[in-house]
């Protein structure tokens, strides 16, 4: 299946295709967690900015490519653009996942594309909608923040989100995320475990997730 954001007429342009017809409270809530990682990336200084954990550690250090996964039945275009994809009504536990988007040389990669889709906590799928369906872009460090609920099974597969991540005139890399811990990964021939996010218990019922993504970059 073609992804929209490879036609010939404007590779990046799906921002022209979102849909309008988010709520204005999800709409705000969009926009605050958006804008809050860029507010802050961009009030501190450059030299800081160097300093920091992530660029220091993967710049120049060459990385492995993200592995390929099936795309699978259920992906839809034109996706909203959105990093939040639950309500005050998402069933499920709370999962908030972070990451990076890298080149192979360990270069953080801005305004990277990445395009989430998933299974609500119950294992079915919005195909009439966008329910638990976004796409968003890294900020200037090459940062995601993605906020959801823990998808449930369904039948063949274990716990997964799938994702299509594409750098500015890269290609479509699709994949998907898989969970540490759940028994059924070792009856998912889909499974891989170097898609495994590193997870963490916030103790307060929600999850922390975190997942560096590498790609080609030209
Ligand atoms: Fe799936």
């Amino acid at each position: 299946m073609t992804h929209a954001l490879k036609s010939d007429t404007g590779s990046r342009n799906v921002k022209n295709l979102v849909r309008l017809g988010l709520g204005v409270a999800a709409a705000g809530a969009i926009v605050a967690a958006g804008l809050a990682p860029r507010v802050l990336a961009q009030s501190v200084p450059a030299d800081a900015i160097a300093q920091t954990t992530a660029l220091t550690t993967t710049i120049g250090q060459t990385q492995t490519l993200t592995v390929s996964q099936t795309e699978g039945p259920y992906f839809k275009t034109n996706s909203p653009e959105r990093s939040a994809l639950v309500t005050d009504s998402t069933q499920g536990t709370l999962l908030t996942v972070t990451g990076q988007v890298l080149a192979a040389d360990g270069t953080p990669v801005a305004n990277a594309l990445l395009d989430f889709w998933q299974a609500d906590a119950s294992g079915a799928y919005d195909n009439s909608g966008y329910t638990l369906r976004g796409h968003q872009y890294t900020d200037a460090n090459g940062y995601y923040t993605l906020t959801t609920v823990v998808p449930g099974l369904y039948p063949g597969r274990t716990e997964h989100i799938h994702v299509k991540v594409q750098a500015p005139n890269g290609p479509v890399l699709t994949s998907q995320l898989f969970f540490p811990g759940v028994a059924q990964n070792n009856r998912d021939g889909i499974f891989n475990s170097s898609l495994l996010m590193t997870i963490s218990d916030n103790g307060d019922g929600t999850l922390s997730g975190t997942y560096n993504f590498v790609v080609a970059t030209a």
